[in-house]
C-alpha cells in the first residue's frame, strides 16, 4: 500500500487565497498546503478519499490519471468542489462511473449539491443520445465493506463539532480521521494497532469543529499509533515549530508526503 499525501491544508489552504500565511514560514516549502485529501494505491487500484477544490493541480502532481474508487469523508466545500474535475480522468475498468463511498448523510447530501454528477440528465435533441454520463456511482456505507478483489474497508462515525459527523476509514494498518474533535470509544476501538494515523490537528487552541494539537496528543496516548501525521494544518501551525512541540512519532503532514506500508 502506498499513501500520498495530496493535501494537508485547512478549509482555505496555506497561504489563504488573500496571502495570509499566519504563524507560518512562507519560506519553507512544506507550510504550502492545499485543502486535504488522500491516494491510497493498492496494487492497480487508486482510492481517492475526497475530492478537493485543489483536486486538479494534486492528481497532475501526482501524476495520475484514473482513480478506480472514491471515499467521501463528509460533504463540507473542502472535501468535495473538486468534483467536477473527475470527468477527465480515466474510469475504473469496465466502468462508466466512479463507485464512491460515503454515510448515506454525505451521499444524500451530494446528491442534492451535484444532481447533474449522479444522473444522466441530457439528451441530444437531434439523436436522443445523452450528453452526459452519470459521473458517480453511489454507495451508502455504515460499519465495515470491501471493494475491488478484496480490499477491506472499515468505516467509523466521528464528532465534527456539535451537531455533524463526518466518517473515518481504515484500511489494514492505515486510518484516516480528517475533520473531527470527537472520536467515541467504538471509534477509538477501530483505531488500534494502527501503523500509521493521519488525523485532524487544525490549530494550537480547541477549536467547535476540528481537533487542536493537544487533543490529538492525548487520542495519541490512548491508541498509540506507531506513527502520526498531522492534516487539515491551518496558518496557525508552522511546520517546524509543531514538529519541535510533538513526540517523535507525531509529525505535521505536508503535501506531496508518500509513506509505503
Ligand atoms: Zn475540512
Ligand atoms: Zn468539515
Amino acid at each position: 500500500m502506498k499513501i500520498t499525501i495530496l493535501g494537508s491544508g485547512g478549509s482555505g489552504g496555506v497561504p489563504l487565497i488573500n496571502g495570509f500565511w499566519g504563524r507560518c514560514n512562507s519560506n519553507n516549502p512544506k507550510n504550502r498546503r492545499r485543502r486535504v485529501s488522500v491516494l491510497i494505491q493498492i496494487k492497480d487500484d487508486n482510492i481517492l478519499i475526497d475530492t478537493s477544490p485543489d483536486l486538479r493541480q494534486q492528481l497532475l502532481d501526482a501524476r495520475i490519471s484514473k482513480i478506480d474508487y472514491i471515499l467521501y469523508t463528509h460533504d463540507h466545500a473542502d472535501h468535495t468542489h473538486g468534483i467536477d474535475d473527475l470527468r477527465f480522468l480515466e474510469r475504473p475498468i469496465g466502468k462508466k462511473a466512479f463507485p464512491c463511498y460515503g454515510s448515506s448523510q454525505t451521499i444524500s447530501s451530494l446528491k442534492q449539491r451535484f444532481p447533474y454528477a449522479f444522473k444522466q440528465k441530457e439528451a441530444s435533441a437531434v439523436t436522443q443520445e445523452a450528453l452526459y454520463e452519470p459521473l458517480l456511482d453511489p454507495v451508502s456505507i455504515k460499519d465495515d465493506f470491501i471493494i475491488s478483489n478484496n480490499i477491506f474497508i472499515q468505516s467509523f462515525q466521528q464528532g465534527h463539532g456539535p451537531n455533524f459527523e463526518s466518517t473515518g476509514y481504515r484500511i489494514g494498518g492505515f486510518a484516516y480521521s480528517t475533520d473531527t474533535n470527537f472520536l467515541s470509544t467504538a471509534a477509538l476501538d477501530k483505531l488500534k494497532n494502527l501503523d500509521i494515523w493521519i488525523v485532524d490537528c487544525l490549530s494550537w487552541k480547541q477549536h467547535i469543529t476540528h481537533a487542536h494539537v493537544d487533543q490529538v496528543l492525548s487520542w495519541v496516548q490512548q491508541i498509540r499509533p506507531k506513527r502520526i501525521l498531522l492534516t487539515h494544518l491551518s496558518t496557525q501551525l508552522d511546520y517546524d515549530e509543531l514538529k519541535a512541540y510533538c513526540p517523535a512519532e507525531v509529525e505535521p503532514a505536508y503535501d506531496g508526503l508518500e509513506i509505503v506500508l
